[in-house]
């Protein structure tokens, strides 16, 4: 499978260049054509809900809520009890995160979302999913070789380590709380966000160790 992890956020949106748009691109924007034809969509509204959850959002809404559940106990008991409610009080709702529940990451316990069905994914807090997330590939191999799966994201975790694969729906929504890297005592919210990455709240990836730039 094609791991570019950043496309989503990378690529230029060139409307007049279809070349690199795989099928699903292409009957997707043939959709919104003929729904905007038609007159049922307002293309305008469409390309700011789009940039909400792409570009303002993103993942970093949910980095916060790490962060906040690294930094704070209590924090962190409630959003394991009651994701939807922790999660919202830090003011992050919004269509696609309306329950939510978090999965906490330990040494011996690693957690990783996978949408079997489509591409179910927490909005209010990640954003938009990437482009693999979406894949048939890592929807099927997720499940089949999730070991597989994480060594080919960069992720070797110890054989004691036990993986369990969480299957997105569309009423339960997952996010991953990854183990707090070592190094990070002492830095405050805003230092221990930056570590969190998007991969490490999918359980593609681990939390960047502390004073690391990748
Ligand atoms: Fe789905």
């Amino acid at each position: 499978m094609s791991h570019d992890h950043d496309h989503l956020h990378d690529h230029d949106h060139d409307h007049d260049d279809h070349s690199e748009l795989g099928e699903m691109d292409l009957r997707v924007r043939a959709l919104e054509t003929v729904l905007t034809e038609k007159g049922y969509i307002d293309p305008a509204a469409l390309d700011v809900l789009i940039d909400t959850y792409q570009t303002r959002i993103g993942p970093r809404n949910g980095a916060r809520v790490v962060a906040r559940a690294w930094a704070d106990p209590a924090f962190a008991d409630w959003l394991l009890r009651d994701a939807s409610a922790a999660i919202a009080a830090l003011g992050y709702t919004g269509r696609q995160g309306e329950t939510m529940v978090a999965l906490a990451n330990t040494p011996t316990l690693h957690h990783l979302v996978v949408c079997t069905l489509c591409s179910c994914y927490p909005w209010p807090v990640l954003g938009l999913p990437p482009t693999w997330y979406k894949s048939a590939p890592y929807r099927s191999r997720a499940v089949r070789d999730p070991r597989g799966v994480l060594a080919e994201f960069g992720v070797v975790l110890p054989a004691g380590t036990q993986v369990r694969v969480c299957d997105s729906t569309a009423e339960v929504r997952y996010l991953v709380i990854p183990q707090r890297p070592a190094g990070s005592e002492g830095l405050d919210e805003d230092a221990l966000a930056a570590l969190v990455t998007r991969d490490s709240m999918i359980g593609t990836g681990l939390a960047r160790v502390a004073g690391s730039r990748s």
